[in-house]
């Protein structure tokens, strides 16, 4: 069940994670513990999906996603969920060099006992027949989230939850999931490690699916111990320069950066030419709404070094933290922008969508 993507050009979508009704977890905080319990915490989840869906489709837009509204946190949820995890007792580590968390441990050989959002993105699957994009942790995110007690080996870690990751994937798209999409931060950070193994673990964990692949990497949500962090990057954040070339090089089919309000240089997206490029034109550490036209001055900044029917409009992270009065108003700016340089493109060609593939924007 492969679907075309993407529907048209400039295809919208968000990173991942959107705001939680506030009867599910306490708003405008990220990680909440769950309000309800039991059963009505499995139908608070599922509703909260769909709400989460119409936000989307409200807005229009065209990739569309669960809004992570079943995991109280992007790794450590899934990580709860394997065999070889004790996450009751928890272990403090420092998270990307940056902060304190309390952490699963890992105690034993690991591996998948079950699959963990696979009914979920079934749920999701029967409720839209738009493309949907499913977000799961990459190797090294998880291996960086976590106190290892058992392996003791960061790459080898790595490539065991690859396998357990490429599992899920494999079941997510035989679901019907359309984009499967890897989240790792920690590239941002360890850049090294990612050249010398992470990658290669990531298309371990993308490798021989049905669907599309991408890797989300970005510089974290809006959180305190984030944006303090990002202060002590200089005025040219030059991470991607690190990585974008082995990804260039990788089998991911899309890569999903951040870039609108970033010190990210723009010229660095020409490092991955070629690829398809999900470009955050919304700022996710921010209370203020984007205008369409902001939006827009992003997309075309973009288009300079990416090819137009490879450019994927969509936020710099996941917006769980945030209002979800605001979070609903950057998804309709978003598509406002996005359609604002959809019908320059299609001026510019002449006909709409006309030899789209041959299309330049670049000098
Ligand atoms: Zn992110």
């Amino acid at each position: 069940m492969t679907r075309d993507i993407p529907t048209r050009l400039l295809p919208t979508s968000t990173a991942g994670s959107l705001p939680k009704p506030s009867w599910l977890a306490q708003s405008e905080t990220l990680w909440s513990p769950w309000k309800l319990t039991g059963e009505e915490l499995a139908d608070g989840k599922r509703d909260a999906l769909r709400l989460s869906l119409a936000d989307q489709l409200d807005a229009g837009l065209d990739i569309v996603g669960d809004g992570e509204q079943t995991r109280q946190h992007f790794v450590t949820t899934f990580i709860e969920n394997l065999v070889g995890v004790d996450f009751k007792n928890r272990a403090t580590v420092r998270i990307r060099d940056r902060y304190d968390a309390a952490v699963p441990r890992v105690v034993g050989d690991v591996s998948r006992g079950a699959p963990v959002f696979v009914d979920d993105a079934r749920f999701l699957r029967a409720h839209t027949d738009q493309p949907i994009k499913w977000a799961l942790p990459g190797p090294m995110t998880m291996v960086d989230t976590l106190f290892d007690a058992h392996y003791r080996s960061r790459e080898k870690l790595a490539s065991e939850f690859a396998g357990i990751l490429n599992q899920e994937a494999k079941d997510l798209a035989a679901v019907g999931v359309d984009i499967v999409q890897f989240d790792e931060p920690a590239f941002t950070v360890f850049h090294d490690e990612a050249n010398d193994w992470g990658i290669a673990a990531l298309e371990r964990a993308a490798s021989g699916l049905s669907c599309e692949t991408a890797v989300h990497i970005c510089y974290g949500y809006g959180i305190e111990a984030n944006t303090t962090w990002k202060k002590t990057l200089g005025s040219e954040w030059r991470q991607y320069e690190e990585t974008l070339p082995t990804l260039q090089r990788s089998s991911l089919d899309i890569l999903s950066l951040e870039r609108h309000n970033s010190r990210v240089p723009i010229e660095l997206l020409d490092l991955a030419r070629g690829k398809k490029l999900m470009v955050g034109a919304i700022d996710v550490a921010t209370n203020t709404v984007e205008t369409p036209e902001e939006v827009a001055d992003t997309l075309r900044s973009a288009l300079r070094f990416v090819d137009a029917d490879k450019l994927y409009p969509s936020t710099n992270c996941g917006m769980a933290p945030l209002a979800s009065s605001v979070a609903r108003g950057k998804l309709a700016a978003l598509c406002a922008g996005a359609k604002i340089v959809r019908s320059e493109i299609s001026d510019a060609v002449g006909t709409p969508f006309a030899s789209l593939a041959a299309l330049r924007t670049d000098g």
